[in-house]
């Protein structure tokens, strides 16, 4: 069966956009521990991270350092944070976070409140430049 991931690449689940090629999309995650928390997925549908093999791997963290620079440009932070969990998804996916002390980075945080609309004007800023 599809991942989740799998169907907002295909288009049958929405997402908010923040780039794609390709081989890859980065999207905002829908339960964010950070404002501009975001996901960035392989469209091959792999389960673990280090099965991906080593090209598009490669590639997909030069992808993640595009969307790294974006956020950072467009999110107040220090620093994205990078992170691999991957236990509720199987579609392998590296979360970018935007954080400003290592605590930011705890997904044991309560998640963030924020609305679908307060989402989607986060994307526009995110995407303004
Ligand atoms: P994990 O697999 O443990 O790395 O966590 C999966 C992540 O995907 C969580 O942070 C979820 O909030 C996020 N997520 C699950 N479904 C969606 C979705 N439809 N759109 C955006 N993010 C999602």
């Amino acid at each position: 069966m599809a991942t989740v991931f799998s169907k907002i690449i295909s288009g049958e689940i929405p997402c908010l956009k923040i780039a794609e090629d390709d081989s890859f999309l980065a999207f905002l995650d829908i339960n964010p521990i950070a404002e501009g928390h975001t996901l960035v997925v392989p469209k091959t549908e792999i389960d673990y991270f280090f099965d991906i093999d080593d090209d598009l791997l490669s590639r997909m963290m030069v992808f993640s350092k595009s969307v790294a620079e974006k956020l950072k440009k467009n999110v107040e932070c220090k620093r994205i944070g990078i992170s691999v969990i991957g236990l509720e998804v199987p579609h392998a996916h590296i979360h970018l976070i935007p954080i400003k002390t290592v605590v930011d980075m705890n997904f044991s945080n309560p998640k963030l409140q924020i609305s679908q609309d307060q989402l989607r004007e986060l994307q526009l800023r995110i995407l303004k430049d």
